[in-house]
């Protein structure tokens, strides 16, 4: 896994261009014997992990893209991409899930079910999930659940494990002003919006981590005003546009009145502007059934106490994995590449972002073991039964 996540590192690909990485991904599959399906939804990769014994269908789900980013830092495997880099962990993702594959492959005579291992391009635009979705990707065969890790700024060796929150979505909206003059002052009063305070280091950004743990914090509701850009129009008006990030469907809503509100107020006469908000994304929330039945295979394959558990979303990041929970339950996992001794505390996205590496064998140790147990404990049910059970889940924990 640590070549693997290596040779990814050096060779970044940013969203959409992922080739030589769908290709390192599906030469490794192949290998192992899996059934592979390549160009799903662009640079896609599909394999398909038969157990020999009956039993569900659980897929397992790993993104592959390079960010736009400053090379910072020497290690051997320094990016040899001029202004790419994997700043948000996906080289591990992919190695993980390769790893994965691998160890379920091994036990494969006592598998029940089928692992679909589905490697996601384009997640840093948001466009990968929906085309893969498009392509089929969640038929024939129809998982029933899906899960997932994420790189997290946590200690290695810990999982995050969110039950009924995880990241946030958002909510763009455009504003245009007939008199551009007042502006800053729109500007101003919607950044006034936010409860979140503006990060302006990681030491920021770690409280707000350590909010999410917090049960009933600060970050239990929430409203993020951010991406605000004006652009001046010919006619001396002015176009704004931002987006709102919020801790759940009331926020949103209630952002959205208070937004008009703003704008009503700074104009004065409510009728020289007009505001319009574009399609919402939707919030990453790993199923509460999924997150409270993995907790056990997980301490039982990394360490009781491994787990830690999350109560509310980050603001601050969103997932287009989301877009897999619109049609089956799905759980992500924030796993821990964090680890201050040896020097290694940065924040994703950020150019000097590295990842201790043992963090890659505790990731795949703990989702093969989550994989397992699902299909083990879905296996003995009559056939089809679980699929009006994870609708259930599905149900209960949705709030697109
Ligand atoms: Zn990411």
């Amino acid at each position: 896994m640590v070549e693997v996540r290596r040779q990814i590192h050096m060779w970044p690909e940013l969203s959409g261009e992922e080739r030589d990485t769908a290709q390192l991904i599906a030469t490794r599959l192949r290998e192992l014997g899996l059934e592979v399906q390549t160009g799903v939804g662009g640079h896609g990769v599909v394999g398909l992990l038969q157990g020999e014994k009956p039993g569900p269908v659980v897929a397992y789900r790993a993104d592959m893209d390079a960010v736009r980013s400053e090379v910072v830092g020497n290690p051997s495997y320094r990016s040899r991409a001029p202004g790419i880099k994997h700043v948000c962990g996906h080289d591990a993702h992919v190695a993980i899930g390769l790893g994965i594959a691998e160890v379920l492959h091994s036990i494969r005579d006592e598998l029940p079910g089928a692992v679909k291992f589905l490697f996601q391009p384009a997640e840093e635009n948001v466009q990968g999930a929906r085309a893969m979705i498009a392509s089929g990707a969640l038929e024939d065969p129809a998982p029933a659940a899906i899960f997932a890790v994420h790189m997290a700024p946590m200690r290695v060796g810990s999982i995050g494990a969110p039950a009924g929150v995880g990241l946030t979505g958002w909510d763009p909206f455009e504003i245009e002003l007939r008199d551009g003059d007042r502006a800053p002052a729109v500007v101003d009063s919607l950044r006034s919006l936010s409860t979140v305070p503006p990060l302006a280091s990681q030491a920021d950004m770690g409280a707000l981590l350590d909010d999410m743990t917090v049960e009933g914090g600060r970050l239990s509701h929430f409203v993020w005003v951010t991406g605000l850009r004006t652009d001046k129009t010919s006619d001396g008006g002015c176009l704004i546009r931002g987006m709102v990030r919020a801790a759940g469907d009331a926020e949103y809503e209630q952002t959205r009145a208070r937004i008009r509100h703003v704008l009503e107020r700074v104009t004065a006469a409510g009728s020289d502007f007009a505001l319009q908000f574009g399609e919402r994304f939707p919030d990453m929330h790993s199923d509460p059934k999924l997150v409270r039945a993995a907790i056990e295979p997980i301490e039982a394959a990394i360490g009781a106490g491994a787990t830690i558990p999350m109560y509310a979303s980050a603001p601050f990041f969103g997932e287009d994995f989301a877009l897999f929970q619109q049609h089956i339950p799905g759980a992500m996992f924030f796993l821990g590449a964090a680890n201050p001794d040896k020097g290694i505390a940065a924040f994703n996205h950020t150019p000097d972002y590295d990842i201790d590496e043992d963090a890659l064998e505790v990731g795949a140790a703990a989702m093969a073991s989550v994989l397992l147990h699902y299909l083990g404990s879905h296996a003995e049910e009559p056939l089809g039964s679980h699929e009006g059970r994870s609708e259930t889940g599905h149900e209960e924990s949705s709030r697109h």
